[in-house]
């Protein structure tokens, strides 16, 4: 956050009349703020505020599917739902009941926590849904826009002027208003907010972006993408429950596409949106929050209007826009001129690169240059007609000579329009106006239901597909070192919280150059396979194996000691050393060596961990490889020792 909104901001809250949390709340806040609570203290303050009790029963009976026997005692909901979790559901609904209603004129303060309550649900649905739960997503979902709440507190005469004037316009306006009324907007006043409730960085950044997750560029399938496009997905959604059925008639077929993104398709959207409602209206009665009955999503869409709604001629419509080209300078030119004129725009250098970010990210129009190392334009064009995403692209390509022949060719691939180049700023913005007439009608068309279901499932299908390689080894199918490491900082933090021990192992395969030289590279590619198979094997349920790189691995073991980690590792060594790996032509037999290491108070964080088995792994192969070693603070140990 920058200085000025800092220091805005600080001003604010020498005020005193921000939101804040009271009472259980605060002094929940305050114990998890000490060095040693205990969960038992935890729950005694809970006990003292008897409808936060019966709050927490409630969620975490809630959203728990599996869970055979129902929670009954406060104890134990504490436990299931982790200390962090009860503090930010604490806050969260502390802030609710506090600021039920106000003074300021245009801000429905019941609408406004109406549509938090479902947000709220979803994302911690969502959370659930692609198991990165954590302990914030209920509460992110709440206070996903509390800077709007804080800014109609503080101000409710000029907040109300504020929205009157950006009443039916896009955020980005009312974003700016709010600058320039009270020098900071809702959004960071949000996360400043969050910031100072302790809530983790990740989660506030996800929070700054959901309202517009394009403009951060996280990189998708990126855990900071999935959590922004998570609570996108959740604050449209909370917003349909407020409509009335004309409205979300509109704004339905759009949650499609949202969902896609995250990887749902139509049922599984309809299925999620369902239990939202019916949990939103369990808990509005609970906390006297306003909802009301929704028909199911999947009756709701099998509704949605087949006849195009018209949008006014003249109204700005910003597109998503990809240039492609190989020219550095035209990639930047382009992204000027169109960024000056409000599109959203992404760049590829190539038409290989262009065809991925295309189905990545779906622009509506694409620029693309004629002539380009690995695909060309034309190229580019052909394989986009020929999937149904971009069967609906409006794709205009440059071209050095208007020649009749070639702009033949050029329409024949699918082209919808070219440009001659060097172009002028106004031809180009004539040829971008007629695209816009074309990619607004067929937005129009894919309202039609059948259409909308259809290119959101393939969406779904085709995100999924890069979510799951962007983490998995494609030789080995085992995790990769992303994942690996992410899962790493994950399994940290968790140890962190239920005082749980954590090692892990690292594995390197001895001498394994000479297996490819000896036998060629295939040879080494099968025995890297079976390898992972052996470990995946060896090891128990709960711990996780990724492919670090190379002949390189690393078993992550949660909950699990150094003494019962390194004598797993032996077992692991062994059966390495008992094995006979096939590769076509013959059968060979290898050895690995190993190092363990486990948590413990002098680390400050995972990479050290992993530093310190990574040492450990060094001195075995100094000592002659096929052994374990575990890392002791002192010295390795002997490795002698580790081999009997
Ligand atoms: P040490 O016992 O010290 O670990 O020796 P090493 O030969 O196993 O280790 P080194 O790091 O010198 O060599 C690793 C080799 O692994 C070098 C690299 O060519 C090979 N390699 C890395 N990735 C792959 C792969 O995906 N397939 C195959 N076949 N070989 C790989
Ligand atoms: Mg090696
Ligand atoms: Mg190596």
């Amino acid at each position: 956050m920058e200085l000025k909104d800092r220091n805005k901001f600080e001003e604010l809250k020498a005020t005193g009349r921000l939101p804040s949390p009271k009472g259980v709340a605060l002094a929940l806040i305050n114990l998890t703020q000490q060095e040693d609570f205990t969960a038992s203290e935890v729950t005694h303050v809970v006990q003292s505020d008897p409808a936060l009790a019966g709050r927490l029963l409630k969620l975490a009976n809630s959203s728990r599917q599996g869970l055979s026997r129902p929670v009954v005692s406060l104890s134990q909901a504490v436990m299931l739902l982790g200390i962090p979790m009860v503090r930010n559901v604490a806050l969260g609904l502390s802030l609710l009941t506090e600021n039920m209603e106000g003074v300021c004129k245009s801000f429905d303060f019941q609408r406004f926590w109406s549509r938090s309550l479902a947000s709220a649900i979803s994302n911690q649905w969502l959370g659930y849904r692609a198991q990165t739960a954590a302990d914030e997503t209920f509460t992110c979902g709440l206070l996903s826009q509390v800077g709007r709440l804080a800014l109609a507190i503080l101000f409710p005469q000029e907040y109300s002027e504020v929205l009157d004037e950006a009443a039916g316009k896009p955020v980005a306006e009312l974003l700016k208003l709010e600058q320039g009324r009270f020098a900071i907007d809702h959004r960071h006043l949000t996360s400043a907010l969050l910031q100072d409730w302790g809530l983790p960085p990740l989660f506030v950044e996800a929070v700054f972006h959901h309202e517009a997750p394009e403009e951060a560029e996280f990189e998708e399938g990126s855990r900071p993408y999935l959590i922004t496009h998570s609570l996108h997905f959740s604050a449209y959604l909370g917003e349909i429950c407020q409509l009335s059925e004309e409205a979300r008639r509109r704004m339905l077929p759009r949650l499609y596409v949202l969902g896609a993104r995250l990887g749902m398709d139509a049922d599984a959207v309809n299925l999620l949106s369902d239990q939202v409602v019916a949990e939103w209206r369990d808990w509005g009665t609970i906390l006297q929050v306003q909802t009301h009955d929704l028909p199911p999503f999947a009756e709701m869409a099998a509704a949605m209007p087949a006849v195009p709604t018209v949008l006014g001629g003249k109204q700005q419509f910003p597109l998503r826009v990809l240039v492609v080209d190989d020219s550095p300078a035209i990639l930047a030119l382009l992204e000027k001129l169109l960024t000056d004129i409000g599109h959203a725009v992404r760049t590829a250098v190539n038409g290989q690169d262009g065809l991925s970010k295309a189905l990545e990210w779906q622009p509506q129009l694409i620029i693309t240059d004629w002539v380009m190392p690995e695909m060309d334009g034309l190229a580019l064009c052909k394989a986009l007609r020929e999937s149904r995403a971009g069967r609906m692209m409006y794709l205009i390509i440059l071209t050095v000579l208007e020649d009749e022949e070639k702009l033949v060719e050029a329409f024949e691939a699918g082209a919808d329009d070219y440009i001659v180049k060097p172009f002028s700023e106004r031809a180009l913005k004539a040829r971008l106006r007629a695209g816009q007439r074309v990619v607004q009608l067929q937005e129009e068309i894919l309202l039609e239901r059948e259409d909308v279901r259809r290119s959101a499932a393939e969406l779904a299908v085709t995100n999924q597909r890069l979510l799951e390689a962007a983490l998995t080894d494609s030789l080995t199918q085992l995790p990769n070192r992303r994942y690996g490491l992410e899962r790493f900082d994950e399994e940290w933090a968790a140890s962190g919280r239920h005082e749980s021990p954590l090692s892990c192992m690292l594995l390197d395969i001895d001498r394994f150059k000479q297996i490819n030289d000896t036998h060629g590279h295939d040879a080494g590619d099968a025995v890297l396979r079976q390898s992972a198979t052996l470990i995946r094997k060896a090891i128990r349920k709960e711990d996780v194996v990724c492919r670090l790189g190379g002949e390189e691995f690393l078993v992550i073991c949660p909950a699990a000691d150094l003494k019962s980690t390194a004598l797993a590792a032996e077992r692991l060594r062994l059966a390495f050393e008992k094995a006979a790996f096939d590769f076509p032509g013959g059968s060979l037999k290898l050895t690995a060596s190993i190092g363990v290491a486990s948590r413990d108070a002098n680390l400050p964080g995972p990479e050290a961990l992993l530093k310190i088995a990574d040492q450990a792994l060094y001195t075995a192969k100094q000592a002659g490889r096929n052994r374990v070693v575990v890392y002791s603070r002192k010295a390795p140990s002997p490795p002698a020792k580790e081999k009997n």
